[in-house]
């Protein structure tokens, strides 16, 4: 049930106004990282009088966002319920899109003009795929940025891999642009589910560039047998209605393009002057507050986090830890403790290539390949269990809020300390 029903004022879910004696923590974004925060701060210290924790997001459903893929595929995934997951950590769920952050006066706007008070703020708004930055993008591409875009696809293929009126199959060409991690288990499902369609998967890099050569050749091998198109060391300048366009002018046939390549974060946090860096992401301390504002906390694809080894990148395996490390830091923070610096360090890189294959490339803490990696049925149902994992983690951690403290913290590679 949102705080808005539950209460029924609306301005009373994060507290309408500060000098109530309450110290209100406001959390934006429900994804990996924002329900990791609210689960963690919730199960602390949601039901202390003097503590009020309030999640924001615009969706009451959780989005798988690692399933995504899937749910381009028409496969019908599970309804994860935030309100009913809060239920009993004394977290409070606003469902609303935020439309300003006004970090002087500590307010957040929220589309429906809600105005919501915070003393700390944890901002964790996530990325999307950027589609700003070549024409045609926006107009002619679909993408994976949320459940409903991924089903809107999904329609899409469905309808071009479905019999035609005189009763033979469907046939067309689907482009996936974007030779990342994405743009590969998109490939791979999309033919896998319409062996029908022609998928074709372009990018600058090669698919599996990141792995080592057996795991990455592996993979490449595995989009073969699946019919996936491979070109590699192409650039697309175009997107046009019915084709991809080229540098050098070349135009590729498109009957549907998937548009994975890029991400980009929300405007607000430099709309608000928070510290960002050139992508937009809030610039942190090594307790994950903003440089600039230090009651604000900035956690997952939102954040510019850096470790020893360099700024991380976006995952859900280090966007979880940032939410949890980041509530932790906000309960010493209450009782007069210094928060301590947050270290991470990979552990794998895990693929799907359809239902039935994988690869998982083990990697050292700064993302680097290790010589190890799993292929076949056992990555597959390794990517399954780590696809699954988030969700009863969430659970468990409401009960044992500890449990989901532990992660691996890098070692040698992160002990360095900050580096700017
Ligand atoms: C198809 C696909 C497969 C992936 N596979 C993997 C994988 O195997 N392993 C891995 O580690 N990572 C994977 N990733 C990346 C991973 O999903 C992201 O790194 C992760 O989701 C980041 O978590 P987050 O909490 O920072 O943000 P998000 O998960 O993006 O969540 C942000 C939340 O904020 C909400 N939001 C955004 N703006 C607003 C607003 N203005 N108002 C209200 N709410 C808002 C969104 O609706 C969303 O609920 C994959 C991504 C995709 C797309």
């Amino acid at each position: 049930m949102s705080a808005q029903s539950k209460s029924g004022r609306r301005a009373d879910a994060a507290g309408a106004d500060s000098g109530d004696g309450i110290h209100h923590v406001l959390i934006l974004g429900a994804g990996y990282a924002g329900m990791s925060a609210a689960v963690q701060l919730g199960a602390r210290v949601g039901r202390r009088p003097d503590v009020r924790v309030t999640l924001v997001n615009a969706q009451e459903r959780f989005t798988e966002r690692l399933r995504l893929h899937m749910t381009a595929t028409g496969q019908q995934l599970a309804e994860l319920s935030i309100p009913e997951l809060l239920e009993g950590t004394g977290a409070r769920f606003v469902r609303g899109w935020v439309t300003a952050v006004d970090a002087g006066a500590r307010t957040v706007r929220i589309d429906d003009d809600r105005v919501l008070h915070y003393d700390t703020l944890v901002y964790g708004l996530g990325s999307v795929a950027d589609l700003a930055r070549v024409p045609g993008v926006e107009e002619h591409a679909y993408t994976l940025n949320s459940a409903e875009d991924a089903a809107v696809l999904a329609d899409r293929l469905d309808r071009l891999a479905g019999a035609d009126a005189d009763g033979s199959s469907g046939s067309g060409t689907v482009v996936v642009v974007g030779s990342g991690l994405t743009g590969v288990e998109s490939a791979a499902e999309i033919a896998e589910r319409h062996p029908g369609l022609d998928v074709v998967l372009l990018g600058r890099q090669e698919p599996g560039a990141s792995m080592t050569p057996k795991a990455g050749a592996y993979l490449r091998a595995a989009l073969g047998r699946l019919g996936v198109a491979v070109r590699s060391a192409v650039e697309v300048v175009e997107v046009l209605p019915g084709a991809v366009e080229l540098a050098g002018g070349e135009r590729v046939r498109a009957d549907a393009v998937l548009w994975t390549s890029g991400t980009r974060v929300s405007p607000l946090a430099a709309a608000a002057g928070l510290a960002v860096d050139e992508r937009g992401r809030v610039l942190t301390d090594a307790a994950l507050r903003s440089l600039s504002h230090p009651q604000v906390y900035a956690v997952g694809d939102a954040a510019a986090i850096r470790q020893g080894y360099g700024v991380m990148h976006g995952t859900c395996q280090g966007g979880m830890p940032t939410g949890v490390h980041a509530a932790v830091s906000i309960v010493r923070t209450l009782k007069g403790k210094e928060p301590r610096p947050f270290r991470f360090g990979y552990y794998h890189t895990p693929v799907s290539l359809g239902r039935n294959d994988a690869v998982v490339q083990f990697t050292r803490p700064d993302d680097s390949p290790r010589r190890i990696h799993l292929t076949g049925r056992t990555a597959a149902r390794y990517k399954e269990a780590v696809s699954a994992a988030p969700w009863p983690t969430y659970g468990r951690m409401k009960k044992m809020p500890a449990s989901g403290a532990v992660w691996p913290r890098g070692g040698r590679f992160t002990r360095s300390g900050v580096q700017r």
